[in-house]
């Protein structure tokens, strides 16, 4: 019936400092002795994951790592990835990092023991009921950022390398059998990392709060997220040790993608399109969106926003967001970032392709998209 509604809370999360050093013990409880680590070029090289592969080898678990991925992986990468996991005739997978390792880890799970082509389980082709829980070998996520989220998706974002479309593999056995949330792993994150991926946070949790629709779970779970990086994402950036902020930020990041399972909205369609224009990075592409996308959604939301400044004890949201966007150290207009008001039309139509915005609470036009853009430079 189309009126009943499907809430999903299903992940294991164990949360705290130190959590990093627990991988061991499940992989053993779960008879897996060679681990494959996915990770990406850059954390490659930190000592966080030579730390990783001493606490494994300590009780005797083999591990290789492989982190040759592209700044959006392809299918390539993934079938390297699955690769390396059978030549080396790896059991099991850690995905460590932030969203690229995620979504790499999660489409090379998919595909070490499933036959056919990556995007043959692109969601909407019916194909995801072909994944066999059975057949997915046991995955532990590790976020190294607080934004994203994505350790507790069950999705993989990978790039078409003919198209450069990005595709979403979609299916739920892909879900982590444990996350290990170590908030530890984010002190020694660069500043504009720590703000860029917190206001990627604060957009999930806003967006997923302003989605029309029945969810009080992931309502309450968004408005204390949103609460949360009120409190600590100054703090995270401007005092990088504080690790209570730093747990609130993890925290709220996890919260911010359970709480999108309600959808996304216009900021993270615009988002998207201006990576894909130019690769622009993730967070920082929220962040150059979300002020006019809030005063474009404000009309339809005006009594969610009255919630929120009651509850953030200020005078306007949207005044609010755009000052702590500064606050973040986030210089704001898109022709900062080379956009000029002649490639607005492209990424407007980029963005209307994107799904997200089908969830915004009031409806997007393509004219929207250029105006919301035009109001952004
Ligand atoms: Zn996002």
């Amino acid at each position: 019936m189309s009126n009943i509604m499907q809430f999903n809370f299903p992940t294991t999360i164990r949360f705290g400092s130190e959590a990093l050093k627990e991988a061991p013990l499940y992989l053993q409880h779960n008879n897996c002795k060679n681990v494959l680590i996915v990770t990406d070029p850059a954390l490659a090289q930190l000592p966080m994951i030579a730390t990783l592969q001493a606490l494994l080898k300590a009780q005797q678990i083999d591990s290789i790592i492989f982190s040759e991925l592209a700044k959006n992986p392809t299918e390539k990468d993934v079938e390297n990835g699955a690769e390396c996991f059978r030549k080396h005739h790896c059991d099991s997978v850690i995905g460590i990092g932030g969203g690229v390792s995620m979504d790499a880890a999660r489409a090379i799970i998919l595909m070490v023991n499933h036959s056919g082509h990556l995007f043959d389980y692109e969601d909407g082709t019916g194909n995801d009921a072909q994944v066999k829980a059975d057949n997915i070998p046991y995955f532990i996520a590790i976020p190294t950022t607080s934004g994203t989220g994505s350790e507790v998706g069950r999705s993989a974002i990978i790039s078409d390398s003919t198209t450069h479309q990005k595709k979403v593999i979609f299916a739920p056995p892909l879900l982590a059998k444990v996350i290990l949330a170590d908030p530890s792993l984010t002190l020694s994150l660069p500043k504009s990392i720590t703000a860029a991926t917190g206001i990627d946070a604060l957009v999930h949790n806003v967006e997923a709060y302003l989605v029309d629709s029945f969810h009080p779970m992931c309502d309450g779970i968004a408005l204390e997220g949103i609460r949360l990086i009120d409190q600590s994402l100054l703090k995270a950036i401007n005092t990088p040790d504080d690790i209570k902020a730093r747990y609130n930020m993890m925290a709220a990041s996890t919260m911010g993608a359970v709480a999108f399972q309600k959808g996304l909205g216009v900021v993270h369609s615009l988002a998207h399109a201006l990576s894909a224009f130019n690769n622009m990075h993730h967070g920082l592409a929220n962040a150059l969106m979300f002020t006019e996308s809030l005063r474009f959604n404000q009309a339809v939301c005006e009594e969610k926003y009255q919630h929120l400044e009651h509850m953030l004890k200020v005078e306007d949201f949207v005044t609010y967001c755009d000052t702590l966007i500064t606050k973040a150290g986030i210089q704001t207009g898109l022709n900062h970032y080379g956009i000029h008001e002649s490639d607005l039309d492209t990424i407007a139509e980029i963005a209307l392709q994107d799904t997200c915005h089908l969830s915004n609470p009031r409806k997007v036009s393509y004219l929207d998209f250029v105006a919301i853009l035009k109001a952004s430079l």
